[in-house]
């Protein structure tokens, strides 16, 4: 809020400083004028799992809410959700079965931001990240810290494993390999059992949003229960400030999902901002991520035959002006975004067919 109003400040001081050379009516019209110029077009962007979280957030900036406001209440929903299992409550959890989450806000106004990893037991790590903002003078915390800080604020603890995620859990380790003693269901006929299978592998899932609010202020936040599967202890990029989200405030607001160790080795939300700062479109700057992390990739484990990087990374940005874009590393992606009217899907760029 500060920020718009010294934005106001410049505009308008600009404009009267025009009319004053004409006379006092033109000075109040030029006034009227630059009040309209300045309003903000709201905007909210987010990855395709997002709709309600959009349809939440906008209806908030549209009363006037700060976009932080906004976006936290929006991806709120789906933490909450046992469906949406890739954030928070019935979440994908670890290779030992319990949901560890990482989630970041950042707040372009005051550019602050706050963050929580691997933290247990507290469905929405987003409202706690935003807490560590606020209420210390630190970015990030992890695990068991985490944990006491949220307990100390009053999060209530409860268990994230829902029954369908520990099930999903449980097929994926009782066919991970056939040389331990873990067995999917089978019969005295089965010879072939313990072997991952396509539907077995572990997989990706986040959200991120972005809000552009009616200040004209931006805001972010990226919510994860991270790889599924993974190594107990294992961060990717959500809660990293730089990696899995960012922002400032006179320039754009990134952030992403999929494959998190990418992002981690290439910090791509600041990139997106710094390349919007430097001109670039928000979709021009979300492939320069992709491009980015392809050309860095030396590990032919992650290449495909082409020696293209194969797993999925996807990108989405807003500027200050409004402007909306997303990348993924292939076709096919698509991301959502609120331009106050409606919930919009929108096609990706990519940078691989
Ligand atoms: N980027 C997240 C992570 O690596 C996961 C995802 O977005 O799907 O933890």
């Amino acid at each position: 809020m500060e920020n718009i109003n010294r934005r106001k400040f410049i505009k308008t001081t600009a404009l009267s400083g025009a009319a004053v050379a004409t006379s006092s009516i033109l000075n109040l019209e030029s006034l009227a004028s630059a009040k309209e110029e300045t309003a903000a077009k709201p905007i909210a962007i987010s990855s395709g799992n997002g709709a309600k979280a959009l349809e939440k957030a906008m209806e908030m900036i549209k009363e006037g809410k700060d976009a932080i406001d906004a976006v936290i209440a929006g991806v709120n929903i789906v933490e909450d959700d046992p469906n949406d299992m890739s954030v928070g409550y019935g979440g994908l959890p670890n290779e030992e079965g319990v949901v560890e989450l990482d989630a970041a806000v950042m707040h372009g106004p005051s550019y602050r931001a706050g963050s929580v990893a691997g933290i247990r037991n507290i469905k929405n790590p987003s409202k706690v990240a935003r807490v560590v903002m606020e209420r210390t003078d630190h970015v990030l915390l992890v695990g068991e810290g985490a944990l006491k800080f949220a307990r100390a604020h009053g999060f209530a603890e409860e268990n994230l494993l829902t029954d369908q995620a520990r099930e999903v859990w449980l097929k994926w380790k009782e066919n991970l390999s056939k040389e331990d003693d873990w067995l999917p269901p089978h019969t005295i006929e089965d010879k072939e059992i313990g072997q991952i299978f396509e539907k077995y592998l572990r997989h990706y899932g986040t959200i991120h949003m972005s809000a552009l609010d009616m200040n004209g202020n931006l805001s972010c936040v990226t919510t994860t229960s991270g790889l599924s599967f993974k190594i107990p202890g294992r961060i990717g990029d959500s809660p990293i400030i730089g990696a899995g989200l960012y922002c400032d405030n006179e320039v754009g607001s990134a952030g992403s999902t999929g494959r998190g160790e990418a992002n981690l080795l290439n910090c791509s939300s600041v990139m997106i901002v710094e390349w919007m700062r430097q001109g670039k479109s928000p979709e021009e700057a979300c492939l320069l991520a992709c491009k980015r992390v392809n050309e860095r990739c030396r590990e032919k484990r992650l290449q495909d035959d082409q020696g293209k990087f194969k797993h999925g990374v996807s990108f989405y940005a807003i500027n200050k002006k409004g402007e909306h874009g997303g990348a993924n590393m292939r076709s096919g992606g698509s991301y959502l975004i609120h331009d106050g009217t409606a919930v919009k899907r929108i096609e990706s760029a990519y940078l691989f067919k």
